[in-house]
């Protein structure tokens, strides 16, 4: 394909190109370009005011810049008048440090520049709910244990084959498509990829499926936990490590109990580590909270970890190994960047590779039965402050992000949750009335 957006407007009939960056409460914001603005555009980028999302800019910044990656290019499947890019946020020349898709180039260069190209998938659950956001769509949908359910699946069959299509469509290598714990609850998977492929993909999923949620009189949501009784919805990341070639995986040794090699080993000490600061980025937000560490949900388990624990192929635990020469970190949301979350997980698991950590010890046990009798393993954050403080704490994996970063997110989500905070609830009006 020709890098040269205008040519690729004239070849596949596109009429507006959307230019596309994702802020760092993970917005996606836009501008619709027509294909006659475009040639302009792809050298400097559109313009926007970056105190208008969430940057931790001020009004008083001059023009950012959102200049477009032409090799994300997407032909939105269900307009095809209309291609989407990710662009890379840029300020007097120079890329915004703290813009999410910056970080998580800059955490990529560190990680090739020690000859490691990482390769990710992620599994994005959401909810298929009523327009107006109160309850599931499907009235049907209502058993304890819906997992897998055929018939609530095939009711929403328009909706999933519809997305699996696009996704097939566009190379991404979808394999299978369920019902998943909750009611009214979905997963897709595709094919891993490049960790920066896998974040532009993770972006343009979440768009694509409240799209096409829409286009059905519906509405998705990735929220942690949309329902209090119900799974939420988590985001587990797949990861794997390879020479520089992608042909090698580095984190394979069919010597190993579980197929880990060293470096593996040393990159999940890393995730273990610094598993309480990621948190504030994996989980990053106030629902966030209440999806780990919840109590156990109607299908009879919340399938999200309360402890930073490590595990073969047993889903109790914060990581599991499922198979050989890989993980999973079962510990992010839907909430979750994709940029930041692929950024902060490489991060930390970089860390652990520079300091030879150990993951500590493995533990084969059911967490949910007998996650009481584990006493050296750390508690997650019980909140979204607790995680920030963790974060800031955390001078290694803020380094490793870029303190720029660290020092803008940190901010912005204090704000946030002096905002939450200082909300008054009816729980405590019910709870103090009568002290
Ligand atoms: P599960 O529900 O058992 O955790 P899924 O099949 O839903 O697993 O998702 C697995 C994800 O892991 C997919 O995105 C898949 O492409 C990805 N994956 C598989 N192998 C690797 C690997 N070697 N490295 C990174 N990701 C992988
Ligand atoms: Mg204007
Ligand atoms: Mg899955
Ligand atoms: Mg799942
Ligand atoms: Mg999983």
């Amino acid at each position: 394909m020709s890098q040269d957006l205008a040519q690729v407007a004239k070849e596949r009939g596109i009429r507006y190109f959307m230019i596309s960056y994702t802020d760092l409460f993970g917005g996606q914001r836009a501008k619709l370009v027509p294909a006659s603005a475009i040639a302009d555009m792809q050298k400097d980028g559109a313009g926007f005011a970056g105190f208008a999302t969430w940057l931790d800019m001020t009004p008083a910044h001059p023009d950012m810049f959102g200049v477009p990656d032409p090799s994300t290019l997407i032909q939105l499947p269900w307009k095809k008048d209309v291609a989407w890019l990710a662009a890379d946020c840029v300020m007097d020349d120079k890329r915004v440090a703290q813009a999410p898709r910056v970080v998580l180039k800059k955490v990529l260069a560190d990680a090739e520049s020690q000859g490691l190209r990482i390769k990710t998938g992620v599994e994005c659950e959401y909810f298929l709910i009523n327009v107006d956001g109160t309850a599931i769509s499907d009235s049907k949908d209502v058993a304890a244990k819906p997992c897998y359910d055929q018939q609530a699946l095939m009711r929403r069959y328009d909706v999933i084959a519809e997305i699996c299509d696009y996704m097939q469509e566009l190379g991404w290598g979808p394999y299978q498509n369920d019902h998943e714990d909750a009611n009214g609850q979905f997963e897709m998977n595709w094919n891993f990829d490049d960790a920066l492929i896998t974040a532009d993909r993770h972006s343009f999923f979440k768009f694509m499926v409240k799209s096409i949620a829409e286009k059905h009189g519906l509405r998705a949501t990735f929220m942690p936990k949309p329902f209090s009784g119900l799974t939420g919805n988590g985001c587990h990341v797949h990861i794997s490590v390879w020479d520089k070639t992608g042909t090698q995986n580095m984190f394979l040794d069919n010597t190993d109990e579980v197929g880990m090699s060293q470096q593996g080993y040393n990159f999940l000490g890393g995730i273990m580590r610094h598993a309480e600061g990621l948190a504030a980025i994996t989980n990053p937000t106030v629902n966030s909270y209440k999806r780990i560490n919840a109590p156990r949900t109607i299908s009879g388990a919340t399938w999200s970890p309360n402890s930073v624990t490590w595990t073969g192929n047993n889903r109790t635990h914060m990581v599991r190994v499922p198979g050989k020469g890989r993980f999973e970190f079962r510990l992010p949301d839907g909430a979750a960047n994709p940029y930041l979350l692929q950024a902060s997980v490489i991060a930390a698991g970089l860390s652990g590779i520079a300091r030879k950590a150990h993951p500590g010890k493995r533990y084969d046990i059911d967490m949910y039965q007998l996650g009481h009798t584990v006493t050296d393993a750390p508690k997650l954050p019980l909140n979204l402050l607790d995680a920030l403080r963790s974060f800031d704490k955390d001078s290694e994996l803020k380094s490793a992000l870029g303190n720029e970063f660290a020092n803008a997110y940190v901010k912005l989500k204090n704000t946030e949750w002096n905002a939450y905070a200082s909300h008054f609830t009816q729980w405590e009006r019910e709870n103090t009335l009568d002290v």
